[in-house]
């Protein structure tokens, strides 16, 4: 069954002074604030682990990672249902993995102006890079895993073109959704956290490729955005 608590984390929602938290030296001036800290990120994912295993019954399934934003929450995720397979005295579950990357506006804009970008892509379309040729999820149960969802579009155009390939089900897990106007309306199966909308980094989340070795989500601040900016 899907999920339908949300962890909300709420607008103007003052998160953490970078002070409390260990932030590699030199991302320190670049960052606002820390808004959720590693450690709870891994206790919901935890929590998220258990709600998919629960959910998939006997599989098999094939979890897709959607590089490179989503490789810290695939990583962590896998490592909690391989956990539970690994207690589970009936019924664990095999998995198959696979990593896809997605050609999109982000890899081609900076995000010196995210409301811009946001705006800019509305027509634009995706490409899948890498990853078995998608033939091969014919007939299987798919979890694709994906950092976050901000407009949606990005997911919504991969799950076209995975349901061309005739999965037997596709699920989907985000580690974060954006409360945002522009989005579609698409809602993933697993979300991690719903979070303002704010640009976030860190926990492999990137800004031009920074910030992906920073435990913590955080917000980046004018600082970083003009030092990072290409
Ligand atoms: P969507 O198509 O849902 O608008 O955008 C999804 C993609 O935009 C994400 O996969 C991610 O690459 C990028 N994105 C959107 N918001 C953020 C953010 O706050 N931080 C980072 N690092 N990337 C974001």
């Amino acid at each position: 069954d899907i999920v339908s608590v949300i962890l909300q984390i709420p607008d103007g929602y003052e998160g953490y002074p970078l002070e409390l938290f260990s932030v590699p030296k030199h991302y320190e001036d670049d960052l606002e604030k820390v808004l959720i800290p590693a450690g709870l990120v891994a206790d919901r994912t935890e929590r998220l682990a258990r709600d998919i295993w629960h959910d998939i019954g006997k599989g098999p399934l094939v979890a897709l990672c959607v590089l490179k934003g989503g490789y810290k929450f695939f990583a962590d995720l896998i490592d909690c249902i391989k956990a539970l397979n690994s207690s589970a005295e009936t019924g664990s579950v095999p998995i198959a993995v696979d990593f896809i990357r997605l050609k999109s506006y982000q890899d081609k804009l900076g995000m010196a102006d995210h409301q811009q970008m946001q705006d800019d892509q509305s027509t634009g379309h995706i490409e899948v890079i890498g990853g078995d040729h998608l033939r091969s999820l014919k007939g299987r149960h798919v979890l694709v895993v994906e950092d976050i969802i901000d407009t949606g579009r990005t997911m919504e155009k991969l799950l076209e073109l995975l349901n061309e390939h005739n999965p037997k089900s596709v699920s989907v897990a985000s580690l974060l959704v954006k409360r945002t106007p522009l989005s579609i309306g698409y809602r993933p199966d697993y979300i991690g956290f719903e979070v303002p909308n704010e640009f976030l980094v860190g926990y492999a989340l990137d800004y031009n490729e920074y910030f992906r070795d920073c435990n913590h989500i955080c917000i980046i601040n004018q600082n970083g955005l003009e030092k990072y900016s290409v």
